[in-house]
């Protein structure tokens, strides 16, 4: 007997989840998970093999099963052998072998090791050529690094800059000896200064603010409540925020409180609000709620301490030929490698991905609000066609704004699945009967 198949594009966090649930839901549909990665469940953030690098969210919040929290927690706690704390910030490569051995559980999934480089409404366009025809697709290929038209063409075209530090194989670029220039100081930076940390060497790091992430506590102080009325413009909301600092012992209250109803806030803020709150709010924010675990700002403030390493406010201007780097704050680096540590693209209009270009020229998808990743409707369905076409996760942060941590994609992978499922189902109710046979893999 035929049967209907569900389509899902990317293999990381959230096209594991949206894959699990789908599976959970028993749809009777083919589930197939497109990506051309080795290790399904691991994406950009999990793949690390440094242990250094550690989840920047406890790992009490980290289940991969909504109804059952404490799933990570138990896992991790076979995994090292010894009872883990809800608290705890674990490392990141485990995460990602817990999130593969979750995939690795669903029934009835077919691995498609390929790219996907374009789509039609009811069809996947693959790299090698070959088309693959749907019934539902979701798009979970993640965030698009940051364009580096950032660097001057003097660094950009130098064999050691690295744009990508999270491309397979990119620090092994950096040289062995000498100190390193990182452009970007959050939580990126955090993490390959730790990897290319060690004895005579100092890591520059430079952004516009210069700024660190602040650091979560070991136990987390209680999240303040929430007014009845919630602010619907840019001044009231900051006045809110900041009673809410006042008010609270600690000031991670106030911005986790806000949590559940960030997607509430950004959505009541009009187009001018929330250009302003880009423009004048972004960096305070995002260092106060994409935080470092403990163990992470300890290294961070030790290396600090004894001069390894040292941050800069400003943009870099120039380099000569041998890496001798020109701040604009005027200071003159010379260093073995400059890595982009910049973060993603939000803003697609400059991103040249094949399959993204031809979602936009079918007409399939269109930019999200404030020209954030793209617009979708309430479920994560892609905007403006009815076409059966999902995705969730960074490309939602026009709608949602945050929507890029494990919990909130955890969240929309619920919603998804089973948006997919109850589409699935309906298309099966009206096609039953003769003459529905379904396509598989051609071309
Ligand atoms: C370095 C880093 C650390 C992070 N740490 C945390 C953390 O500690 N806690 C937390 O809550 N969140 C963290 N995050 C947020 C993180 O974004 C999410 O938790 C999650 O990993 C995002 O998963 P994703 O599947 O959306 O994207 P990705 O992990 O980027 O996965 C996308 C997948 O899609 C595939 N793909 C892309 N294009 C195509 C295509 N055309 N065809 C087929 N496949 C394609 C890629 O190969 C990749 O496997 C971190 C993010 C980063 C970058």
């Amino acid at each position: 007997m035929s049967s209907a198949r569900i389509v899902i594009v990317g293999a990381g966090a959230a096209g594991a989840l949206v894959t699990v649930r789908l599976a959970e839901a028993a749809t009777g549909a083919e589930v197939v998970l497109v990506d051309p990665c080795a290790d399904a469940g691991r994406g950009v953030a999990y793949a690390t093999g440094d242990p250094a690098h550690l989840l920047n969210t406890p790992a009490g919040r980290m289940s991969a099963h909504p109804a059952d929290p404490d799933h990570f927690v138990g896992w991790a706690s076979r995994h090292f052998g010894r009872i883990v704390g809800a608290g705890e910030f674990l490392p990141r490569g485990d995460f990602g072998m817990y999130l593969g051995e979750v995939l690795g559980g669903a029934i009835g999934v077919r691995r498609v090791r390929s790219r996907a480089v374009g789509v039609e409404a009811r069809r996947l366009l693959l790299s090698d050529g070959s088309t693959m025809a749907f019934d539902a697709a979701v798009f979970a290929f993640g965030a698009y690094p940051l364009d580096s038209g950032w660097a001057p063409v003097a660094v950009r075209k130098h064999p050691r800059f690295v744009a990508n530090p999270w491309a397979p194989g990119a620090l092994s670029a950096v040289p062995e000896a000498g100190d390193v220039l990182l452009v970007g100081t959050g939580l990126t930076m955090a993490d390959v200064a730790i990897t290319l940390d060690r004895p005579g060497r100092t890591v520059h790091a430079v952004s516009r603010s210069g700024l660190l992430p602040r650091v979560h506590v070991p136990v987390a102080s209680a999240r303040q409540s929430l007014p009845a009325v919630l602010p619907a413009d840019l001044d009231s909301l900051r006045r809110l925020y900041l009673q809410r600092l006042r008010a609270g012992r600690d000031w991670r209250a106030a911005v986790d409180g806000l949590r559940p109803v960030t997607a509430q806030l950004w959505q009541g803020l009009s187009t001018a609000d929330r250009a302003r709150f880009l423009r004048e709010d972004l960096r305070h924010w995002e260092v106060r709620r994409h935080r470092m675990a403990p163990a992470t700002a300890a290294r961070l403030y030790r290396m600090r301490a004894a001069g390894r390493l040292r941050l800069y406010a400003g943009e870099v201007l120039d380099a000569s030929a041998d890496l001798r780097v020109v701040l604009s704050g005027g200071q003159r680096i010379a260093v073995g490698a400059v890595i982009g540590c910049t973060g993603t693209a939000t803003d697609l209009s400059a991103v040249h991905d094949p399959l993204l270009r031809s979602m936009f020229d079918a007409g399939l998808a269109r930019r999200g609000p404030c020209g954030l990743g793209l617009d979708t409707a309430a479920d994560g369905r892609l905007l403006p066609t009815a076409a059966p076409l999902w995705t969730l996760g960074a490309m939602r942060k026009g709608n949602l704004w945050e929507t890029t941590a494990f919990p909130e994609i955890r969240e929309q992978a619920t919603t998804v699945a089973a948006a997919v499922a109850e589409h699935v189902a309906r298309a099966a109710v009206r096609e039953s009967g003769p003459g529905c046979a379904r396509v598989g893999v051609d071309g």
